[in-house]
C-alpha cells in the first residue's frame, strides 16, 4: 500500500536531493543538513538492555527496571535520543506523511549501518520484524513507518523481513497517546501469530518511549519459541530519573 503513496528510494532521492533540510530549511545539503544531523545525540551512559539513560556508570550497566524485571528481549539499539531532530522527523513522517522526512529517516538508517558494520554482523542470521500496527491505523495512515525503516535496513544488512501477515494486531483498546504511563501498561495489545516464526528476530520500530509495546510483543514472541530477540529503533525516549 505504501508504494502507492511513496515512490522508490532512488526516485525519491533524485526528486529530493535539491530539497531544503526538513528541520532548518537550509538548502544545498539535501533533506537533512550536516548541522542538524550532528545535533542527534545519544547519552554517554545507557542501560545495556533497554537503552534507557543512566546517570553515570553502574556495576553491570543495567537500569533499575531491567534489574528488577528484565524485558523479554535481550537488547535495544537505536540511533539517538528522541529529542528535537528525531521527534520532528518521526512526527512529520508518520503523522504529516511528509516524504522528505521519510527520506531523511532512511538516510539516517544508512548512516547507522555504515557506522556500525560490526553491529550488523551480530544480526547476520536474524529476520527483521517491523512493529505491527492495528489494521484500522494502517488503513487511516496508508503506510507503516517501521516497515519503511525495515526495508532500508533489509537492503543495507541483506536481511529478510518477516511478512506483515505473519503477525497481526486485530484489536486495539484505546489510543495509546491519550493514556498515562500506568494506563498504557495495562492496555495490552492482542497480537495474533498466523505463521511459524524464525528463531532469531530483530524488532524494528521508529521510537521506543516507555518500552511497554515492544515488551508486550517480545513476551508474546517468546511463547512462540523465538530464541534470540532484540530491538532496533530510530529513537529512544529517556526519562531523567533513571539510574
Ligand atoms: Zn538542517
Ligand atoms: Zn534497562
Amino acid at each position: 500500500m505504501w508504494q502507492k503513496i511513496f515512490p522508490t528510494f532512488s526516485q525519491s532521492f533524485r526528486l529530493l536531493s535539491q530539497s531544503p533540510c526538513v528541520i532548518c530549511d537550509n538548502t544545498g545539503q539535501g533533506v537533512l543538513c550536516k548541522t542538524c544531523r550532528q545535533t542527534i545525540k545519544k547519552p554517554k551512559y545507557s542501560c545495556r538492555v533497554c537503552g534507557q539513560l543512566l546517570i553515570g556508570q553502574s556495576t553491570d550497566n543495567r537500569c533499575r527496571e531491567c534489574i528488577k524485571s528484565p524485558p523479554a528481549y535481550e537488547s535495544l539499539h537505536y540511533i539517538g535520543t528522541y529529542d528535537e531532530v528525531l521527534s520532528t522527523l518521526i512526527i512529520r513522517a508518520k503523522v504529516g506523511k511528509q516524504l522528505s522526512a521519510v527520506i531523511a529517516l532512511q538516510l539516517l538508517v544508512d548512516d547507522f549501518t555504515d557506522n556500525h558494520k560490526q553491529w550488523g554482523q551480530t544480526f547476520a542470521d536474524y529476520h527483521l520484524l517491523p512493529m505491527p500496527i492495528p489494521r484500522s491505523r494502517l488503513m487511516q495512515r496508508g503506510f507503516n513507518l517501521p516497515l519503511l525503516l525495515a526495508k532500508r535496513l533489509s537492503v543495507q544488512l541483506n536481511l529478510p523481513i518477516i511478512p506483515q501477515h505473519s503477525i497481526t494486531l486485530p484489536f486495539f483498546v484505546d489510543k495509546q497517546a491519550k493514556l498515562n504511563r500506568q494506563q498504557r501498561q495495562k492496555n495490552e495489545h492482542i497480537y495474533r501469530i498466523n505463521h511459524q516464526l524464525p528463531k532469531k528476530m530483530l524488532m524494528i520500530d521508529d521510537v521506543v518511549t516507555t518500552g511497554t509495546t515492544i515488551g508486550q510483543l517480545a513476551k508474546r514472541l517468546r511463547r512462540e519459541k523465538v530464541t534470540d530477540l532484540s530491538v532496533w529503533a530510530v529513537a529512544r525516549g529517556h526519562h531523567s530519573n533513571c539510574r
